[in-house]
């Protein structure tokens, strides 16, 4: 199975002027499908879409989803992608975080009921929390601090996992739950505080690389390319389990800083900052489940990924 084989109907992404959501629309048009899009801006941006509103197969609602959303016509699929996602962004707005989670997600449950498609949920590797086991794996209940600074997103998160799998056992709904772990690549905010962003941009700049703690915490980074091929398998599949989607390749954050400023060919230096509360320490894929049931792995390597982020960057300038 790949996005090749997937219906060419007409499908919803919340969160589709975000960062993945406007990835995500790209490729569903490219595969011939039309896209509506909701959007309430809080974190996503109009010029991440821009190039596609001339479509006549794309169209643009701006709307809060924490209020009911009536869509005409049918709908072959939703995909639901709006939440902030940075933690700058979610500490930022840890109220709207919490409801964009829980009444948004009901809302947009109880539409993909109305219209009876499939729906694909983006949940999240920080359902894991500062994770005790490692690698993460999908059976894996998490370790979170509930009212820690990062627990508007976490609970978020792991509230639409629960609703979506009582929608899924009371109605019969075809749900899918991804957990996406560390993504990058172009059309990230350049301020949205995440170590890609304020790397590249430090790095651009021959400003300090601030490295928060000592850098020894780990990250696995996924290219966004990889990760949009992953949900548009998971779609298909009928599987309305948590998969994850990720790349298992793990480096420390120091060794990323490194990297950056090598690629980047950069006079910047390390700087240490102060660790934020409850960063976890680890964070790794197991992603068996995604390779068996989908025959999904991410193909683009950090290198490759890492070069056309930075480039995005620069263009930005
Ligand atoms: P993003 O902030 O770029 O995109 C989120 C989009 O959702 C934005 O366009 C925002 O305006 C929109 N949105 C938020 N609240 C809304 C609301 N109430 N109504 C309508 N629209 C709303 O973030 P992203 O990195 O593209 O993340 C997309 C999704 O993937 C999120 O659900 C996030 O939790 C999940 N995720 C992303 C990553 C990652 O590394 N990028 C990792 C784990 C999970
Ligand atoms: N980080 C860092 N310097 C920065 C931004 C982030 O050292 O300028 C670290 C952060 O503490 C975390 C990791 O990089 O350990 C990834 O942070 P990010 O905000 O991208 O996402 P997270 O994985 O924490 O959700």
């Amino acid at each position: 199975m790949t996005s090749a084989n997937l219906t060419k109907g007409r499908y919803l992404v919340t969160g589709g002027a975000g960062f993945v959501g406007s990835h995500l629309c790209e490729k569903l048009l490219q595969l011939g499908c039309e896209v509506v899009v909701v959007d309430n801006f809080i974190t996503g941006r109009l010029s991440n879409v821009k190039h596609l509103l001339g479509n006549p197969k794309f169209s643009l609602i701006e709307k809060d989803i924490i209020e009911p959303l009536d869509l005409e016509g049918g709908l072959a699929g939703i995909f639901h992608m709006a939440s902030p996602a940075s933690p700058v962004d979610y500490m930022k707005f840890p109220i709207e975080t919490l409801r964009v989670g829980a009444i948004g997600s009901d809302h947009i449950l109880n539409l993909a009921l109305q219209k009876q498609c499939p729906i694909l949920v983006a949940s999240t590797s920080e359902v894991y929390g500062d994770p005790l086991e490692h690698p993460q794996k999908e059976s894996y209940w998490g370790h979170v601090h509930t009212i820690g600074p990062r627990g508007c997103y976490d609970e978020s998160k792991r509230y639409l996992e629960a609703i979506t799998m009582a929608y899924h056992r009371v109605h019969g709904l075809r749900t899918r739950i991804i957990r996406i772990f560390n993504t990058y690549g172009p059309r990230m905010r350049t301020d949205d505080g995440r170590v890609v962003p304020n790397f590249c941009m430090q790095a651009l700049a021959n400003q300090d690389i601030t490295v928060y703690g000592e850098g020894k915490q780990t990250r696995s980074f996924c290219y966004v390319s990889d990760l949009v091929e992953g949900i548009l398998r998971v779609i298909q599949c009928e599987h309305s389990e948590p998969i994850n989607l990720g790349n298992p390749t793990e480096t420390s954050i120091l060794e990323f800083a490194n990297r950056i400023i090598a690629m980047a060919k950069s006079s910047s230096k390390v700087a240490y900052r102060p660790l934020p509360q409850d960063d976890p320490k680890t964070r790794c894929p197991d992603i068996s489940k995604a390779k068996n049931l989908l025959g999904w792995s991410p193909v683009v390597d950090l290198e490759t990924g890492l070069k056309s982020t930075f480039d995005y960057f620069k263009s930005t300038l």
